[in-house]
């Protein structure tokens, strides 16, 4: 495989070299690269709202449409101070990749608002949220373009979207939004479900080999919605979690670490690094007796271990430390985490990535699930949720697997070639190429 090494990297540019990289491979014609390169749509917003203390406040806000030959746009909106115009793109993009992976019918989109979380209080956060919908609500719904939950955002928020949407539109629309709690008109299992994606192919390709889960050593990046839920599902089913981190730090225990204990605890203090110590002082004693120690999160992607999972943000694993990655496989389960530069290195080292449009793809996917119980009225059970989803994960994941196997593909570039063979026949058989 190659990589363009483009001056300055973003977010974009680093989809780009990738979808480059694809498009030689499957021998795409001009036009139809041209329609996967760029956006259909870029809507900007700047949202104001007052904040606690009375004074008002702006955030650059987006919804970035990338491709609808599919069917609706989908895709979820983060809050975030790195949220801007580049990495918006970049990430609507990957759910049109994303879907038509999975083989669920929607196109690809995102939204962003470019903001602190920890820095605003909770009627704050629901003042942005409602300000989103009605700077956005002309261009979404069920059958244009349906959002869900991304980083920073939640159950709450998409609660708090569908009731502003349903006030300005004067309509009943549990199908506008995805990722809402169950009290109003949520799924059972999606909160889970990006976690259970990724292990349902974790589990086949240990399955395949008979390999020993408690003999595989799973370092985690990230405990948030998708990254806690993982450690989680993981040591239950008799992984070694040996390092969770967050975005003050992390903590590595050779031995492995119960997932469920520092779940309970950074609900009560608010960071995993914390897990180990009493107030800001690390009580060593303590430490030491569970043979845990404090890490960085750049320290985490490089320790000795089997399988490496980065949950958290885009562009960690780099052309700067690829090489001392020591996982033989990596799941992506954060959007973007590895770049393109990283990507040759660890396709040297043979080091099987599995791509975030695949490996996070469970997300999307009870989202459609949740998207069809809106339009039926239909409430499914917990076991079907989940069998549907080991399902659509296995299906998406074997015939990935098939490509790179038969076109000499990293498992990256296969996934884009299925992906975007499939949206490039959507675009054909209607006419726009
Ligand atoms: N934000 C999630 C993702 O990146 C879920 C999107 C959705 O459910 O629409 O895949």
């Amino acid at each position: 495989m190659t990589a363009k090494i483009s001056m300055k990297s973003t977010p974009y540019t680093r989809f780009q070299a990738t979808l480059e990289d694809v498009f030689q491979k499957i021998e795409l014609g001009a036009p139809e690269r041209k329609l996967l390169s760029e956006p259909q749509a870029i809507h900007r917003e700047t949202i104001t709202i007052k904040r606690d203390d009375g004074k008002k406040a702006e955030f650059p806000a987006f919804r970035v449409q990338f491709n609808n030959a599919r069917g609706p746009y989908k895709g979820g909106i983060r809050y975030h101070p790195d949220a801007d115009l580049d990495e918006v793109k970049a990430l609507a993009a990957l759910m049109a990749i994303k879907t038509a992976v999975v083989g669920i019918p929607f196109g690809g989109s995102k939204g962003g608002v470019q903001c602190d979380p920890k820095e605003l209080s909770k009627r704050e956060v629901q003042e942005i949220s409602r300000a989103y919908v009605r700077a956005f609500g002309k261009h979404l719904g069920a059958d244009i373009d349906c959002p869900a939950p991304d980083v920073n955002t939640n159950a709450d928020i998409m609660a708090w979207m569908r009731d502003e949407y349903e006030k300005i539109t004067h309509s009943y629309a549990p199908a506008m939004i995805t990722g809402k709690p169950l009290a109003y008109g949520g799924s059972l299992g999606r909160d889970t479900a990006t976690a259970r994606g990724g292990f349902f192919i974790l589990q086949e390709l240990t399955d395949r080999d008979a390999l020993d889960p408690s003999e595989l050593r799973v370092a985690i990046q990230g405990f948030g919605n998708a990254g806690a839920h993982m450690a989680q599902l993981l040591h239950g089913a008799g992984y070694t979690v040996v390092a969770v981190s967050d975005s003050q730090g992390g903590i590595y225990s050779p031995e492995g670490i119960d997932p469920v204990r520092i779940e309970k605890y950074k609900h009560k203090t608010g960071s995993v690094a914390g897990e180990y110590c009493k107030g800001s002082v690390c009580d060593i004693d303590r430490m030491k007796m569970d043979g845990v120690r404090k890490i960085s999160n750049e320290e985490l992607l490089e320790l000795p271990c089997d399988i490496l999972i980065p949950a958290a943000l885009d562009n960690v694993i780099t052309g700067a430390n690829a090489k001392r990655i020591r996982a033989k496989l990596i799941l992506e389960i954060a959007n973007g985490p590895t770049t393109p530069e990283a990507d040759v290195i660890l396709a040297k080292k043979r080091v099987k990535v599995i791509p975030d449009v695949l490996a996070n793809a469970g997300g999307v996917t009870v989202s459609y699930f949740e998207w069809v119980q809106g339009r039926s009225g239909e409430q499914w059970t917990a076991e079907r949720v989940d069998q549907d989803l080991k399902r659509v994960m296995l299906a998406a994941f074997r015939e990935v697997r098939r490509t790179a196997y038969r076109e000499k593909m990293t498992h990256r570039e296969a996934a884009f070639a299925v992906g975007l063979r499939r949206i490039m026949e959507a675009m054909k058989v209607r006419g726009w190429i």
